[in-house]
């Protein structure tokens, strides 16, 4: 592996983190604080072709190679975890799905518009009574003529108000498991989608969350994402490019948790001294450092291997995702510690970072599953 960046990877990086510094710092408490999605914000970020990430320039990506993807969002996370969700949604959890099992005419007319930025979309997995266990969801779905309908209900799912359509989910019969699963675009204004947003969230609070309801939606043959019976792979597929993007943002969120540690603590004076002299705080730093920089080689590597063009790089997604989160909870939880009682006040980004970080280990997979996974591969009770 060979990590160095090259010359357009590194402008790239710079242009990336440049924006969010200039773009997004000014105003992400204010917009966090009132649980606004920074559309003006997002818009610009898509006309310099951050929407794009690797999905090919035919299908109106940027075309990119997953490391500079990666670069990309971990920048952009820096500064703040939602947007650089947003932006990781075309090349992840909404567009890779119908990248890989979609068909032209979905691509030309859902694909094309979504890596532009000029639409947005959602990814319905989650339910109520699922989550982990997707193959036990309840949505249904019966075949009528050339139409299927669809009844059930999604919880937690993101970008319920921006989205103009949703990749969603519901099985032919439960007892398949699943085998029984149907992916299928469908479209927000459709009758019988209605929507209800998760109000006043801990964390990631400027993306639209919550439940996405499909009362006898009609949905045309032409929607279905793959063949019947091919969702669960649909998604796995939505899943997997997923976790490099959550990977990268909180590779970002714990650069963005050592630099303000190290600035606060070269500044805050007790007992006579920079807090950084105390050995106990640097303990906390040196774990900060050591921690981003393997999580960040973990996620470098996952992207490399994907440049390589493996089709399945499961277990290195699952190691990625859950170090890379489990580093930044602690890193969090160390800044905040570093910043006492102004860890709490809005006027520092470390209360935020606090909040956000926990729900990273959560997303894709909680890291309960991830945990799981990688050690099934090493017993050999599970490969690709
Ligand atoms: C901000 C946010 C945005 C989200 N966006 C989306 C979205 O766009 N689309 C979407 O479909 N979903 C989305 N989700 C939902 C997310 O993917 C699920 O919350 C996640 O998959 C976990 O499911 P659950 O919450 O139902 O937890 P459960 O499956 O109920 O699990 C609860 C806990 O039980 C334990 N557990 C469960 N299974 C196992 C196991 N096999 N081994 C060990 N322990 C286990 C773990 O501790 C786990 O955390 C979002 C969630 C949040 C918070």
């Amino acid at each position: 592996m060979d990590f160095d960046l090259t010359p357009e990877q590194q402008n790239l990086k710079q242009i990336a983190y440049e924006f969010a510094k200039r773009e997004i710092a000014p105003y992400v408490n204010q917009y966090d604080a009132e649980e606004r999605f920074p559309m003006e914000i997002v818009k610009k970020a898509a006309s310099l072709g951050f929407m794009g990430g690797v999905i090919p320039e035919k299908y109106g990506g940027a075309g990119l190679d997953y490391l500079s993807f990666t670069l990309i969002i971990e920048e952009i996370a820096r500064v703040c975890q939602t947007m650089g969700a947003i932006l990781s949604l075309p090349s992840g959890l909404a567009g890779s799905g119908i990248l890989t099992y979609g068909t032209e005419e979905q691509k030309q007319k859902y694909l094309v518009p979504l890596a532009r930025g000029e639409c947005f979309a959602g990814t319905g997995v989650t339910e109520p009574h699922s989550g982990t266990d997707v193959a036990a969801m309840e949505t249904t779905v019966v075949k009528k003529g050339d139409r299927y309908i669809i009844n059930g209900r999604k919880a937690w799912i993101s970008m319920l108000n921006e989205a103009t359509f949703f990749l969603t989910f519901a099985t032919l019969d439960k007892k398949l498991k699943s085998k029984g699963i149907c992916a299928f675009i469908v479209e927000k204004h459709w009758p019988g989608v209605s929507v209800k947003p998760e109000k006043n969230k801990v964390g990631f609070r400027p993306l639209s969350t919550g439940q996405l309801i499909l009362e006898e939606v009609e949905v045309p043959a032409e929607n279905l994402v793959g063949k019947e019976g091919e969702g669960f792979k649909v998604a796995m597929c939505a899943v997997e490019n997923g976790r490099l993007g959550v990977a990268a943002r909180a590779v970002g969120l714990t650069q963005a948790c050592l630099d303000e540690s190290v600035a606060y603590a070269q500044q805050r004076i007790v007992f006579d001294q920079p807090i950084g002299r105390f050995q106990l705080v640097q303990s906390m730093i040196t774990d900060m450092v050591v921690g981003v920089e393997s999580a960040r080689y973990l996620t470098y590597r996952l992207a490399h291997l994907k440049d390589k063009g493996y089709a399945r790089v499961r277990r290195e997604a699952s190691i990625a995702k859950m170090y890379a989160t489990d580093v930044a909870v602690r890193a969090a939880e160390y800044a905040v510690q570093i910043h006492g009682a102004y860890g709490c006040s809005s006027e520092y980004n470390v209360g935020r970072y606090f909040r956000d970080a926990k729900f990273l280990q959560i997303v894709e997979g909680q890291n309960q599953l991830h945990r799981a996974l990688i050690a099934e591969y090493a017993l050999g009770y599970r490969r690709d």
